[in-house]
């Protein structure tokens, strides 16, 4: 029976941690979020962020814009911001409505600023090995693995997914923490043969539940990013669960494991650009 990697509780406690160690001071750290349109997945992510920022005592501003919002508006809103002196981090909300070159949007915003890691920069500096931004999802799942104790360095780690959000910087992560590193994705062959062989996995795919009992290596850690929901419309992760936590010696659950990480990780980025523009 699998340990459960508890985010909530341990996001909970980074997020005090960052409260503790700012509450003393004069000038606090900023949050932007620019939010476009009317996605009510995005709304609710983006309400999420604000009360964060609150709870910590972090100054946010949230720019809810109309869906028609041309892209010169996002980014003179961009520019304006990487000038605040006030706002440390920045973030616009994906995805962006068809018309808006999310590319060109988030790559207006200042590397230092960039607290979602996506610019190409900062994908760069995360590639080289030399970096301080990085995605807040992976960066969240890194977090929770060290957590296990297990040492990462000469594991075979393996991820299914690729998106530049979470599936590639997941894998940099890993590469740079010395495990061996396997990404998988729609076009994989024989997918099960491979991720018997995890002693790492990590699970962000979008496919409720697919990631089964039998292609999970016996005592392994297993990260499960996917956010979906099952036949009963009730959320849950690309993992079965209630299967594969009988098989394997870490797991986290969903709700409760990776979702609350990302949120702590985009406060702990903030804070960090914080202390890297005003030093
Ligand atoms: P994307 O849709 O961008 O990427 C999904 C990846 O899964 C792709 O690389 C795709 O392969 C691969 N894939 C799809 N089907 C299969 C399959 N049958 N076998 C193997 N690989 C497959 O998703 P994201 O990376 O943005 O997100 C993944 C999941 O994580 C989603 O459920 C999302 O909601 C969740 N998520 C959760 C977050 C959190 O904070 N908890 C944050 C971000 C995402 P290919 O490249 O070939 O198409």
């Amino acid at each position: 029976m699998a340990q459960i990697l508890d985010g909530k509780k341990e996001a909970e406690k980074i997020k005090d941690e960052i409260r503790k160690k700012i509450l003393n001071l004069e000038k606090k750290p900023g949050l932007a979020v620019i939010l476009v349109g009317e996605n009510p997945a995005s709304k609710i992510y983006v309400n999420n962020k604000e009360k964060d920022c609150k709870e910590i005592g972090f100054y946010s501003e949230v720019h809810r814009l109309p869906e028609e919002t041309q892209e010169s508006t996002i980014l003179s809103l961009i520019d304006k911001l990487n000038n605040d002196e006030k706002i440390h981090g920045i973030i616009v909300q994906l995805p962006l409505p068809k018309h808006l070159n999310s590319i060109k949007i988030t790559n207006s915003i200042l590397p230092e600023k960039d607290v979602d890691g996506f610019t190409f920069v900062n994908m760069g500096k995360l590639l080289t090995g030399d970096y301080s931004m990085v995605a807040c999802t992976p960066k969240g799942c890194l977090h929770l693995i060290k957590q296990t104790g297990i040492l990462i360095e000469g594991k075979n780690a393996v991820i299914v997914g690729r998106s530049n959000i979470v599936g590639k910087p997941m894998a940099i992560l890993l590469m740079h923490s010395n495990a061996t590193v396997t990404i998988c994705h729609s076009k994989t062959k024989n997918l099960s043969e491979i991720t018997k062989t995890a002693d790492i996995l990590v699970a962000a795919i979008g496919k409720a539940k697919m990631i089964t009992k039998n292609m999970v290596k016996e005592g392994s850690i297993v990260i499960d990013v996917g956010m979906n929901k099952d036949e009963n419309n009730k959320l849950c992760g690309d993992v079965d669960f209630e299967n594969v936590k009988e098989k394997v010696a870490f797991i986290t659950p969903v709700p409760g494991g990776v979702g609350p990480m990302t949120r702590a990780m985009l406060m702990q980025n903030t804070y960090e650009a914080f202390l890297n523009l005003t030093k």
